[in-house]
C-alpha cells in the first residue's frame, strides 16, 4: 500500500519584512521536521521575495515546499510600507474570501496537495475564523515579544482599572499596575505607542484588545522567544492560554538545525531590499567591538531633523558606526542628505540595507542602536551585542524597557532625540559602561545558545509542535 504523504501546513505571515523573515525560517524548520509547507504571501511580498531574496533556490532542496501568493486587494501603486493598517483592513475584506476558497479547494496547497493545518500570524485575525468555519486546525504565531503580547492580553484590565486612557501630554512616568508580572518596571511610556491616544476606542486598542479571547481559541500559540528570556511573562500568559510553544530565536534555531544535519550553511537572504554586502568588508578592517551598528528596521521613518540629530550625536561621540538608512526612511526625502554622507566618511559607513544577522555576528560590532523591533532584538541578544533602544511603535516601547530594566542589556533612549543625549548614550554604551553591558549580553547570549542545544527548551518545544501538527492535522 502506498504511504500517505506528510501533512501539508499552510504558513501565512503578516505582509511585513520581520514576520516574513522569521516565518520563512519556521517553514524551513518544519520542512526539516518532515512536513510539507505552503508559504502564502501577498502578491506584493511575493514579487519582492522573488526579486531580492534567494528563497526559490534555497527551498529547492525541499520538494514539499510551495511558495504561493494571494491578493491583498490594493492597487499595485499603493505605498504599503508603514501604511500597513490600510493593508490589514483591505485584507479583511478582499483576502478573507480568497483564503477561504483556497482552504476549501482540494488542491489548496498550490499543486502540492490538500492543506491539513494552518499556522497564521495572529495579527491577521481572519484566518482563525476561516479555519474554524472550514474545520482545519490553526496554530497562531506571533512575531512580537511575549511581553508585548501579554500587554495586549491585559488591555481589557487596563481599561477597566482606569489606567487607560491617557495622552502623550500626561505624566508618562506613572507606573502601570494592571499587567501582572510587570508591575515593577512598566510605566505609561513603556506601553505600546497607540496607548497614548487618549481614546479607548482607538482602532489599534480595538484591534488588540481581543487577544485574550482569540489566542485561546487556536490549537496552540507559537512564539519566537525562548523560556530563559521571558519566563516570568510566559508563566503569566500560560494561565490564560495554556498551549504555548516557545521556539526562538528562530534565525539561530534554523542555523543550529542545519549545522546538526551536516548541511553546509546556505547564504541566507529573506530580504525584501537589496543587501549591501560591502559593509562586511568595511567591518573586516575595524578593531574588535569598536563599531556601533545603527538600524531602525524595515518600517520606521524619521524626520530630516531627527536624522540630523542622530548624525551629529554619532559623529560627536567619536565612535565608529555602520548606519542603515533605507531610501524610504526619511520622511519627505527620497535621498539621504549629501552632507551626511560626506561627513560620515571618517569613522562611519552608510548603507541602504545590510545583511543584519551577519553584521551583528561580526567581531567588529560592539553595540546596536536599534528601534527595538523584535527580530532585531533577538538577533542582538543571540550575538551578545548590547543595545541602545530608540523605539518607534507597537511592541518596541515594551521591548526597550525590558532590554534596559529587566535584562540589563543596554540603554533605553525612548521619547528623546537630542544630539547631546545621543552622543552621551553612545559613549556610555561603547566606552564608559562597556564592560558591564558586554558581560550581561554575553550571559544572555549563552542562555539563548543553551535553549537551542541538546534537550534545550526551544528544541523540545519545536519537537512537540511538529508532533502536535502531525497528530491534529486533518486528512
Ligand atoms: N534587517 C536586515 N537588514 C537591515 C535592517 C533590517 O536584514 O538593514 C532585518 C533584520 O535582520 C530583521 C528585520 O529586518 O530580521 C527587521 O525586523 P524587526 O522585527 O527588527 O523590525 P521591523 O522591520 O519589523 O520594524
Amino acid at each position: 500500500m502506498a504511504q500517505s504523504p506528510p501533512p501539508r501546513v499552510l504558513i501565512f505571515p503578516l505582509p511585513l519584512q520581520g514576520p516574513v523573515n522569521s516565518m520563512l525560517k519556521l517553514s524551513e524548520l518544519l520542512c526539516l521536521g518532515g512536513l510539507h509547507v505552503t508559504f502564502l504571501v501577498t502578491d506584493h511580498i511575493d514579487a519582492r521575495l522573488r526579486r531580492f531574496s534567494n528563497v526559490q533556490s534555497r527551498f529547492h532542496s525541499y520538494p514539499g515546499f510551495r511558495l504561493q501568493s494571494i491578493s491583498d486587494g490594493l492597487p499595485e501603486n499603493h505605498p504599503r510600507g508603514d501604511k500597513f493598517l490600510e493593508v490589514f483592513e483591505s485584507m479583511k475584506v478582499h483576502t478573507k474570501p480568497l483564503f477561504k476558497e483556497l482552504l476549501q479547494s482540494s488542491g489548496g496547497g498550490g499543486g502540492g496537495g490538500r492543506i491539513s493545518c494552518v499556522i497564521a500570524d495572529g495579527g491577521l485575525g481572519f484566518p482563525l475564523d476561516v479555519a474554524e468555519e472550514v474545520g482545519i486546525p490553526l496554530f497562531i504565531v506571533r512575531t512580537i515579544s511575549a511581553a508585548c503580547l501579554w500587554v495586549f492580553f491585559c488591555l481589557p484590565q487596563l481599561i477597566q482599572s482606569g489606567e487607560l486612557p491617557f495622552t502623550g501630554n500626561d505624566d508618562l512616568d506613572v507606573m502601570i499596575k494592571s499587567v501582572p508580572g510587570m508591575e515593577r518596571y512598566l510605566r505609561r511610556r513603556d506601553l505600546p505607542y497607540f496607548c497614548r491616544s487618549g481614546n479607548v476606542a482607538d482602532p489599534s486598542i480595538e484591534l488588540y484588545k481581543c487577544e485574550s479571547t482569540n489566542n485561546p481559541r487556536a490549537t496552540g500559540l507559537i512564539l519566537n522567544t525562548f523560556e530563559e528570556l521571558e519566563s516570568p511573562i510566559l508563566s503569566q500568559m500560560r494561565g490564560a492560554c495554556p498551549n504555548i510553544y516557545t521556539i526562538g530565536p528562530l534565525h539561530a534555531h534554523l542555523k543550529a538545525k542545519l549545522a546538526a544535519t551536516g548541511a553546509s550553511l546556505p547564504d541566507f537572504s529573506n530580504s525584501l531590499w537589496e543587501e549591501d554586502r560591502f559593509c562586511l568588508v568595511w567591518l573586516d578592517d575595524q578593531p574588535p567591538k569598536s563599531v556601533l551598528y545603527v538600524s531602525f528596521g524595515s518600517l520606521a521613518t524619521v524626520t530630516r531633523a531627527q536624522l540630523m540629530e542622530f548624525w551629529h550625536g554619532l559623529v560627536n561621540s567619536g565612535q565608529r558606526f555602520l548606519w542603515v538608512i533605507r531610501q524610504d526612511s526619511v520622511a519627505g526625502e527620497s535621498q539621504v542628505p549629501m552632507e551626511l554622507l560626506q561627513g560620515s566618511k571618517e569613522r562611519g559607513f552608510v548603507v541602504n540595507w545590510a545583511p543584519q544577522e551577519e553584521v551583528l555576528a561580526h567581531p567588529a560590532v560592539g553595540g546596536f542602536l536599534t528601534h527595538s523591533g523584535w527580530n532585531s532584538t533577538l538577533e542582538s541578544v543571540y550575538e551578545g551585542v548590547p543595545m541602545i533602544c530608540w523605539p518607534y511603535f507597537l511592541d518596541q516601547q515594551v521591548n526597550s524597557r525590558l532590554v534596559e530594566e529587566e535584562w540589563k542589556l543596554g540603554i533605553d533612549m525612548k521619547d528623546t532625540c537630542d544630539r547631546s543625549v545621543i552622543e552621551k548614550t553612545v559613549r556610555n554604551l561603547m566606552e564608559v559602561r562597556k564592560d558591564e553591558f558586554q558581560r550581561s549580553a554575553a550571559q544572555m547570549a549563552s542562555s539563548a545558545k543553551t535553549s537551542l542545544g541538546d534537550g534545550g527548551s526551544s528544541v523540545s518545544h519545536l519537537e512537540r509542535l511538529i508532533q502536535d501538527i502531525k497528530a491534529k492535522s486533518v486528512v
